[in-house]
């Protein structure tokens, strides 16, 4: 693409502030956004291997062209892409993690032809106007935006990651670190290899902390720093009545109903409030002044909240939103018994069932909660089976419960003040003149935190994409602002001292 902005004299460069506005930022942009189509085009799908392989060459070349060494990374299943500029050993090493695959895409649902043929687009009143890439040739407008899979989740940091390497060398910039990276073929399919790869090839992953780019930045649309993800785990209980359904004018007031049973049995579990009853839940949660004061510092709006989920009153586990983010979760994801709606039958039903997921906190060993959870649901009177009861037991017990637990995954937090942590919130203080959010935990999981905790580095997510990307759905995209941001953040973060 020609660009009028590309003819700037050299000397120039070298003594202008990276402003969000500058020309050399702006010629940067433009450059990243042709590579992030070119990149874009390569289908991603984890599900392919195939598709995953292409991937691997477009990084080898592009990062090579860049001066990294590269490597693959086999591992059990996809290999991982490792690529390092040349180490110095009195140096600190940075070890950036993204990853290269994408969710599937279902093209009918997308607004476009083609979810991998990058498209961009102008925001018009309520919608968005497609616009021909010649319009970037005479100014680039933040505010549009480039449409496609995994333009924002994760291609499009890379591309900001390798455009901030370009302005670095541009500027013949002696990094201050050294720059190792880490990149996965298979996180939207949970991960699985990585943390053996740690043990596998843990010299060479050694780094002084680890920097996550990915996920969106606080709806504030503030830079944003998190220092850890809760983990989760999850539990099925089923309850049962009658071992068939049988008729309710027959059998209703005399054939136990596994429903109610349910629901009482649930309703011992939680306060009005939403606050976890079941004794020990909470343990070793403690929320200091320091700590309630970064939380406080996050600009979120409970209104607004309010007004988007369309509810009058939050739980009270915490006082405010990030304060209950602190502590686990016990949630009912699913509850079904018998039919529903229009199919509703006059039965008494066989079995209800609830699927609980359990949001973790590092305080809140997965394993732990479950047991505390079967056991409560013992002194409730029930006894617990791992499977469905036989008819022995049916004629043994009353109120027999069925419980299977899932896997944990564990969550990760590093300390508020990790001096890498104060390093990151400094730098992108000072690059975007702006307050930096700091989020202590977030509540989503991420299938990395057992690489993080088996790395045994201090690890950082700083998102650098829009909150509005529509991440794992149809008509995913990327502000162009955003872009820029991102290649000003890591730009930043590389060249300052610590
Ligand atoms: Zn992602």
């Amino acid at each position: 693409m020609k660009n009028k902005l590309f003819y700037i004299p050299l000397f120039l460069t070298f003594h202008l502030a990276l402003s969000q506005d500058s020309t050399l930022l702006k010629s940067q942009v433009a450059k990243s956004i042709t590579e992030l189509r070119d990149f874009v085009a390569i289908p991603n799908d984890a599900l392919n291997g195939d598709a995953i392989a292409d991937n691997l060459i477009w990084l080898k070349k592009n990062f090579n062209a860049r001066g990294f060494n590269t490597t693959e990374l086999e591992t059990e299943n996809h290999p991982l892409f490792f690529a390092a500029l040349p180490m110095e050993d009195t140096k600190p090493t940075i070890l950036f993690y993204m990853h290269f695959d994408g969710q599937s895409v279902d093209s009918s649902k997308w607004n476009q032809e083609n979810p991998y043929q990058t498209v961009l687009k102008k925001p018009v009143d309520g919608g968005y106007e497609t616009m021909d890439f010649e319009a970037l040739n005479d100014d680039i407008d933040y505010n549009w935006r480039l449409f496609g899979r995994s333009t924002s989740d994760d291609k499009g940091p890379i591309i900001m990651f390798l455009n901030a390497i370009d302005l670095l060398q541009k500027e013949e910039i002696k990094l201050p670190f050294n720059v190792k990276v880490i990149l996965d073929g298979e996180e939207e399919k949970s991960s699985k290899p990585l943390p053996k790869a740690v043990k596998q090839y843990r010299e060479l992953l050694e780094a002084d902390f680890l920097l996550i780019a990915d996920g969106p930045i606080h709806s504030s649309e503030k830079p944003t720093v998190v220092y850890g993800c809760r983990g989760i785990t999850t539990l099925s209980i089923t309850t049962h009545g009658p071992a068939k359904p049988q008729h309710s004018g027959h059998y209703g007031n005399y054939a136990p109903n596994p429903g109610f049973q349910l629901a009482q049995l649930l309703a011992t579990m939680k306060d009005k409030e939403g606050r976890v009853l079941i004794k020990g839940y909470y343990d070793g949660i403690s929320l200091g002044e320091p700590v309630q004061n970064i939380l406080r510092s996050v600009p979120d709006d409970a209104v607004s909240i309010a007004e988007k989920l369309q509810f009058k009153t939050a739980e009270k586990v915490g006082a405010f939103y990030q304060e209950s983010l602190q502590y686990p979760s016990l949630n009912i994801r699913g509850l079904g018994s018998g039919w529903i709606g229009k199919k509703a039958r006059t039965i008494v039903p066989e079995s209800a069932t609830a699927e609980l997921d359990l949001r973790l906190v590092p305080e809140s060993d997965g394993t732990r909660l479950k047991k505390l959870v079967k056991d409560h649901i013992v002194k409730q009177g029930f006894t617990v089976l791992e499977d469905i009861p036989s008819k022995e037991e049916r004629l043994r017990y009353d109120n027999i419960i069925t419980l299977t637990e899932g896997s944990v995954t564990d969550a990760f937090r590093t300390n508020l003040d990790n001096e890498y942590g104060t390093f990151l919130v400094n730098t992108l203080q000072k690059a975007f003149n702006d307050d930096v959010v700091q989020i202590r935990i977030m509540g989503g999981t991420v299938p990395i935190a057992p690489f993080i905790n088996e790395l045994k580095i201090p690890a950082f997510v700083v998102p650098m994409v829009n909150p509005d990307n529509n991440q794992h759905s149809p008509n995913e995209n990327l502000k162009i602002g955003q872009l820029a941001y991102g290649i000003k953040a890591f730009y930043q973060i590389l060249k300052t001292e610590k």
